[in-house]
């Protein structure tokens, strides 16, 4: 838990770096991790907000914290997102020309950036070992920890040799962050990381802003388009399971007028990079995708992710659907269902098994993860409870207000038993030796070559559902396969290996009637409001919002960054809710911190402005209590430093003004050097002892007081910068009259 004035420290950066006001569950302790420099492991999904938990603590202790991160893309838009929030970081990567290195290298030596971002590559370079031990790093954070680990679903070797670590920096802390819930990645990276005594820090894995649905496929066209209807103009992905199938639904879309481009493995480089890099800046808005399509996206406006296919594991489904709402506004995660899936992954499954020579245990443990899927997709309680229980956690709500389930689209169940058992009899009598597609022409009674070859017309079953059409037969088979009620068998012909559909114990108590089978009726549904989307979307004046998502594009183009780097739709929401007007009452809108403001005021006050006049809208609406409250914490700082100046010349020490005045001890030692260089006291041994005094005073007078690095080193480090920081200013007060110089080592 963090202490009262370092609370009240991290509160005060999140508004002016961020334009937040509060944090969230779990931030807080894992940023008194990083404050404590003890080693952690922060888990929280997808958009929970890992990245302040390392950004706050080197901010305010004012050290420069390295963070190790896999991808180019990702590193390049974190930094760009921070330095436009006026937050000093920077990337190292090999595309960097000579200038910028040589300017990345000055800042670091100057102590000015607070977090180095690099690639574990990169970062296990012996030159740059070398240079971040003579930098004195002494934090490392690591993002999307998960790949250093064989259970994870993204292991990369490079991260595995983060091992070496704790080797290289044995008094070095390390944080580790990651999405993945499941306890045995978790163990696993403790253990590669050599993580000692770390807290360790579990979120909630439930998502609440995603609204999940599943809807039985019967037109997957129609159907993606229909859902795509619902997010027009917004960011979606829609995942298939093969390549082909991605070009084929990109195609579609596009023929409707979609703004839709695919993306898979198969194609070279450049375009998968040109092709995320458009979708990144909003000149794409769907992507129709294989799998391969994931980390590096983190554009975080996705209103949307639909899956045309069933993802293999229930951890795939929760990467990919993750990927919707990174912002914490509603989206929507579409799973469009067939049974039809379940026996595709079966065959791909046994065949890649049998390819690669691994053994039967790999092949049942994969079964069994799409087992669990398959269960999910055709369960009908809560997606939201479903999903949590599986990664091992527990869901307190009844009812979560936003899944298909919980919001009644799921229609009424109904007792098909009798046509179960005119399904499962079926089966029976074509002497369980074909699959689907014959089955149905069985049952409608159709005449064709095979029926005929097979005399299947003189049945009893030819016919017995003719009232139904095929893809509603087809459906049907489906969910009493889904319901365990008929499995898939091989069996032998002429030589060969088929996959048929077969009974089981279950379908033999079916057909004697001793148990009873319940289906969900068919045909389309409605779509019900979630109170996510209700909730998010309060107040906001939507043309006003496309209007500034239109400036806002316009803003990123001219800079040449993603659109979310300017501002996140939570912010454009925010501004055409508020519809501020003067660039003072915009401090109360959220994500808008300082810097922005300054940057970007003048322009939104002024759309906002002509916006609301020509649409005759109220403005300012509900800020001038924030604007109050901004006011009265700005006199607060004064006040503050007034208050640590009375102690200070009272005599009183560093943590007992720290205490007192409710800030960090490094922003009162800086008060107290600027006290120094002020009050110009006779003596300081009230703040630093006698001894350490007579050891600095000499270097610091050699080595000059502009720059406190020299004089550190010659120090062997063992005066911190601080207490530096204060002697110097001591000694400049003798020294030479230019006060002006004091000041720090920047
Ligand atoms: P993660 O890395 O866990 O996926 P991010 O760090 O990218 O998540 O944060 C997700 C979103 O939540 C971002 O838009 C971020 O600005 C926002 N966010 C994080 N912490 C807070 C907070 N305390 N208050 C408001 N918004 C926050
Ligand atoms: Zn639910």
């Amino acid at each position: 838990m963090l202490t009262e004035s370092n609370r009240a420290a991290v509160i005060g950066a999140l508004q002016q770096y961020w334009g937040f006001d509060e944090l969230r569950p779990l931030q807080e302790e894992a940023i008194a991790a990083g404050l404590a420099r003890r080693d952690s492991l922060v888990v929280m999904p997808t958009g929970g907000g890992k990245s302040l938990c390392f950004q706050i603590p080197p901010l305010l202790a004012e050290r420069t914290d390295v963070v190790v991160s896999p991808l180019i893309a990702l590193m390049k838009d974190q930094v760009d997102g921070l330095r436009s929030n006026g937050y000093p970081a920077a990337a190292i990567y090999s595309g960097l020309s000579d200038g910028e290195r040589r300017k990345i290298a000055d800042d670091l030596r100057a102590g000015k950036l607070r977090l180095l971002f690099v690639s574990p590559e990169k970062l296990l370079s012996g030159g740059f070992i070398r240079m971040l031990r003579d930098l004195n790093i002494r934090s490392f954070a690591i993002d999307e920890a998960h790949c250093v680990s064989h259970w994870g679903h993204d292991f990369r070797p490079e991260y595995r040799r983060l091992a070496e670590l704790k080797r290289h920096f044995p008094d070095a802390s390390i944080h580790a962050f990651t999405a993945t819930a499941t306890k045995r990645v978790r163990e696993d990276i403790v253990k590669q990381l050599a993580l000692t005594d770390a807290s360790v820090l579990v979120g909630d894995c439930d998502r609440p802003n995603l609204i999940y649905r599943v809807i039985p496929r019967h037109d997957r066209y129609a159907q993606i388009v229909q859902v795509l209807n619902r997010h027009k103009k917004q960011a979606a992905i829609v995942y298939c399971i093969s390549r082909k199938d991605t070009e084929s639904v990109c195609s579609e879309l596009k023929m409707r007028g979609f703004n839709a481009a695919y993306y898979h493995a198969g194609l070279n480089a450049e375009v998968r990079r040109k092709t995320q890099d458009a979708f990144a800046r909003e000149k794409i808005d769907i992507i129709v995708a294989t799998v391969a399509f994931g980390m590096g996206i983190d554009r975080s406006d996705v209103r949307c992710v639909i899956h045309a296919g069933l993802p293999k594991s229930v951890e795939h489904y929760q990467q990919e659907a993750g990927r919707a709402g990174r912002d914490g506004l509603e989206a929507e995660c579409v799973l469009l269902y067939s049974a039809a899936d379940v026996m595709k992954w079966d065959d791909l499954i046994s065949k890649s098994a049998e390819e690669a020579g691994v053994g039967e245990a790999v092949r049942q443990s994969m079964l069994e993860l799409l087992g669990h899927m398959r269960a999910y997709a055709a369960g009908m309680s809560c997606r939201h409870g479903s999903l949590v229980s599986y990664f091992g956690q527990a869901f307190a709500k009844e009812s979560c207000g936003a899944c298909d389930v919980c919001l009644g689209e799921v229609e009424g169940i109904e007792d098909a038993t009798v046509l179960a058992q005119k399904i499962l009899s079926c089966v029976a009598r074509t002497e369980e030796r074909f699959g689907v597609g014959h089955l149905v022409d069985v049952l409608k009674g159709a005449d064709t070559a095979r029926v005929r070859q097979f005399n299947h017309h003189t049945l009893s079953t030819h016919g017995l559902l003719s009232d139904m059409d095929k893809e509603a037969i087809k459906r049907r088979i489906y969910d009493v396969l889904d319901q365990g009620l008929l499995e898939r068998k091989a069996v032998e012909a002429n030589g060969k290996s088929f996959q048929v559909i077969g009974l089981n114990p279950q379908s033999w108590m079916v057909m004697r009637g001793e148990r009873r089978v319940m289906l969900r009726e068919l045909g389309d549904r409605h779509v019900a409001t979630s109170k996510v989307d209700a909730d998010s979307w309060e107040g906001v004046d939507r043309g006003l919002f496309e209007h500034l998502r239109g400036l806002r594009n316009s803003l990123a183009s001219e800079r040449d960054v993603p659109a979310y780097v300017i501002f996140g739709d939570a912010t454009l929401r925010d501004l055409a809710r508020k519809r501020p007007i003067d660039v003072s009452h915009l401090q109360s809108v959220h994500g808008i911190g300082a810097t922005k403001a300054a940057e970007f005021g003048d322009v939104l006050v002024k759309v906002i402005a002509t916006h609301c006049r020509n649409a005759n809208l109220a403005t300012n609406v509900g800020t001038h209590e924030a604007v109050a409250r901004a006011a009265r914490k700005s006199t607060g700082a004064s006040a503050q430093k007034r208050r640590a100046f009375e102690m200070f010349a009272n005599g009183a020490g560093i943590a007992e003004v720290s205490e007192e005045v409710g800030r960090v001890a490094s922003t009162i030692s800086k008060y107290l050097a600027e006290y120094i260089e002020v009050k110009q006291p006779e003596d300081i041994s009230s703040w630093v002892d006698s001894e350490t005094i007579r050891r600095a005073r000499p270097v610091l007078e050699q080595m000059g007081t502009r720059r406190l690095r020299p004089a550190f080193d010659a120090l062997d480090g063992e005066v911190d910068y601080d207490t530096l920081r204060i002697i110097a200013a001591h000694v400049e007060r003798e020294a030479a009259p230019q006060a002006g110089e004091a000041g720090g080592h920047l």
